[in-house]
């Protein structure tokens, strides 16, 4: 992820060593060529503009530090631009005063959720939680048996559709594993959801009514960091028919250009939580915008 966005980034830094100053003109040429590196690493339009016009503002104006040359100077205000766009302070997931904390997760089948649910609950545990993960998307075939799957793993109990829980029906199954964590004494519940390989009015209504069921504290909107722009059309499709509080980013271990990460936070307005950097359950961390910054800038 990101390899092509750090080449161009840092051919741009080069060629601006040994300037004693900026002229405009370099400035010029250094926004633009920031500007078509970033829209060929599929970065969108909207968050293009707000970074570049950022470090224009900033380069010409008189906050330069003088004990920085001029390429020094971009590599700094470029490397705060970038932290800004991926959302600036890293934010924590936010629990509950009276547990059980209720985390639901979002978005489209094969984004990485059910994945996520194990990362999620393993990590949980291992920061003194005890989790219970609900396997409510009954769409996909085999997603409870993963469910169950990832949760052996991991070490945390699955409430899965059973008779007298909710078959057939993702929203008692909701609702019934928050009530059996509530009665049992699981403080954190992370509720598995059905996605559908496009969004459609359906799975929305389901989201929906399922959140409305289990009133969560936190709606993770997990997204697939390969699919680029359309991962921006499919957050705000979310945002408008479910509603979420946080993103996680999933795959950002593949080599797609990484353009989701950079765009989702000015898009959606939402900071990012959790990435996913792979299939196992330890390929997960929580995300830290200026650490993701030195990545890209390495
Ligand atoms: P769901 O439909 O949203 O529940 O998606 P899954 O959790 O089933 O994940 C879909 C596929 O992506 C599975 O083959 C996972 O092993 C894989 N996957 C999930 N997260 C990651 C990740 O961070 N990196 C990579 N490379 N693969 C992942």
């Amino acid at each position: 992820m990101f390899a092509s966005l750090s080449d161009r980034l840092s051919a741009t830094f080069k060629s601006l060593r040994g300037k004693g100053r900026l002229s405009e003109a370099d400035i010029e040429t250094t926004v633009s060529q920031i500007r078509r590196a970033l829209l060929d690493a599929d970065v969108a339009v909207p968050a293009v503009r707000a970074f570049t016009s950022a470090v224009r503002e900033r380069a010409t104006s008189a906050e330069v530090s003088q004990a920085l040359n001029p390429a020094q100077q971009i590599v700094k205000i470029v490397n705060e631009q970038l932290i800004e766009i991926l959302g600036g302070e890293s934010r924590e997931l936010a629990f509950a005063k009276h547990p059980p904390t209720v985390i639901m997760l979002a978005g489209l089948q094969g984004a990485g959720k059910t994945t996520l649910a194990g990362k999620l609950g393993k990590w949980l545990k291992e920061e003194g939680h005890t989790p219970l993960l609900v396997a409510s998307d009954l769409q996909r075939p085999n997603a409870v048996t993963q469910l169950q799957v990832v949760g052996g793993q991991a070490g945390v109990p699955v409430w899965a559709p059973e008779p007298g829980n909710g078959v057939g029906n993702p929203i008692e199954v909701a609702r019934s594993g928050v009530a059996h964590a509530r009665d049992k004494y699981y403080d954190v519940v992370v509720v598995d959801t059905a996605g559908r390989l496009g969004v459609d009015a359906e799975l929305m209504q389901q989201a929906a009514d399922i959140r409305d069921a289990v009133n969560p504290d936190e709606i993770l909107f997990v997204v697939d960091a390969m699919i680029g722009q359309d991962a921006v059309t499919t957050a705000q499709a979310f945002a408008d028919g479910v509603g979420f509080t946080g993103v996680v980013l999933s795959k950002l271990d593949g080599d797609a250009r990484g353009g989701a990460a950079l765009s989702i936070r000015t898009v959606t307005g939402k900071p990012v939580l959790f990435a996913s950097t792979g299939e196992k359950l330890t390929d997960f961390e929580r995300f830290h915008p200026d650490r993701m910054a030195s990545r890209i800038l390495d």
